[in-house]
């Protein structure tokens, strides 16, 4: 049982040797679950830069080694290869678990969510971690209320084909929560709303990757149902940006993080074709089943206690992803984030 016993050899303790972060703030160990795939590596980049010593673990179903190359000569930064499903033991001052297949070509797979939080609390709880959980804007399903306050408990098909993933990520809020409640683990909720940016899987069906590549391999873009369904796009250095704050700050959450700026797939689809190539077309295809019919977040309660907010609109962020997947796409490198 990898959740008991706080004496001891896993106890909390400081390091030794340490190098120091800045002026006024020791070095953290961190551990970053799915650290190889497209947040987690921003997420890395960013504590690594702000030096402390991360360790990611990730098992490579979606992520890979090509999204942290540049830091393996890096002292401060260590990979393992290891799926969150079994348990594990190690050190740590904080944990960010992203470890989860995330887009719908992928997600069907695996009880990553259910196992993989227990094995991650169960770690927080045995070395006095604190824990944050990369929870999703999906557990409000196809919401009934607009835009989306972390109050509003949800509108989720419990047996549906995106279940596994909406309901995974619900049961991994309940287990944070109770682990929170009952075994006095620091924790923290962040729900993430739809976000974009470099290194992103070319292929994983995701709508903003699938609509640039299909742009810059001269295809059209292929918009689902009516296109008129809408989400909310953020861009990933502003999440990475709020992970950080909700992690350093007071507050257990659940926190929104998104940005509200909102568009139907067609206004998607138009904003793609003036950043790429005003030639791109679109053809209509049918929506898979359950698709929310729309999306956005309230985020007043991250700008009040967490003093974050998005700044990186979409017409912003597109271009800083397009050069990234262009040299990918160019380079014959169809498969996953760079
Ligand atoms: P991603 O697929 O790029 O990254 C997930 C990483 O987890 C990959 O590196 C993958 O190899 C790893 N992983 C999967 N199963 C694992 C396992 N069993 N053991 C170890 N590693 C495993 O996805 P992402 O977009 O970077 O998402 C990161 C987190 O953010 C996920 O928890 C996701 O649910 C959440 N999220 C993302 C978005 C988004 O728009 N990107 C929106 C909402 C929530
Ligand atoms: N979508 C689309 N074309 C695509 C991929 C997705 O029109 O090639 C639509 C999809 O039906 C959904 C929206 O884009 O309404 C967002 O889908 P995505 O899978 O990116 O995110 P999620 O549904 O998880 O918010």
């Amino acid at each position: 049982d990898s959740s008991s016993g706080s004496s001891g050899f896993f106890s909390k303790r400081t390091f030794p040797g340490r190098v120091p972060a800045g002026i006024g703030r020791k070095s953290l160990r961190i551990v970053v679950t799915g650290g190889a795939g497209f947040v987690g590596s921003h997420l890395v980049d960013k504590l690594i830069s702000r030096g402390d010593e991360v360790i990611v673990i990730d098992n490579f179903f979606t992520g890979r080694k090509e999204n942290l190359v540049h830091l393996f000569r890096n002292p401060r930064f260590e990979l393992i290869r290891h799926d969150v499903v079994e348990p594990i033991l190690l050190e740590v001052d904080q944990i960010y678990h992203l470890a989860c297949p995330a887009s719908p070509v992928h997600y069907k797979y695996n009880p990553t969510n259910v196992m993989g939080t227990l094995n991650m609390l169960g770690l927080a709880k045995r070395v006095g971690a604190r824990f944050l959980l990369t929870s999703t804007s999906e557990v409000y399903g196809d919401p009934l209320e607009h835009p989306q306050k972390e109050t509003y408990w949800g509108n989720v098909n419990p047996i549906g084909e995106r279940s596994c993933y909406d309901e995974g990520k619900r049961t991994a809020e309940t287990l944070t929560m109770d682990c929170h409640r009952g075994a006095d683990v620091e924790v923290r909720i962040a729900r993430i709303f739809n976000t974009y940016g470099p290194r992103m899987c070319l292929d994983d069906g995701r709508v903003v990757s699938n609509f640039v590549a299909q742009v810059i391999r001269k295809q059209p873009m292929t918009v689902y149902g009516d296109g008129k369904q809408t989400r909310s796009f953020q861009y990933v250095s502003d999440l990475v940006d709020g992970l950080v704050a909700l992690m350093e700050g007071e507050h257990v959450g659940p926190f929104n993080l998104g940005n509200p700026g909102e568009f139907t797939m067609l206004e998607l689809a138009e904003v793609v074709k003036e950043t790429i190539d005003s030639s791109a077309t679109i053809e209509f295809k049918p929506n898979t089943a359950d698709d929310p019919h729309k999306r956005k977040p309230d985020i007043s309660k991250a700008k009040e206690l967490l003093n974050w907010e998005p700044r990186i609109s979409l017409r912003e962020g597109l271009p800083l992803m397009v050069n990234d997947f262009r040299n990918r796409i160019l380079n014959g490198d169809e498969g996953k984030g760079l």
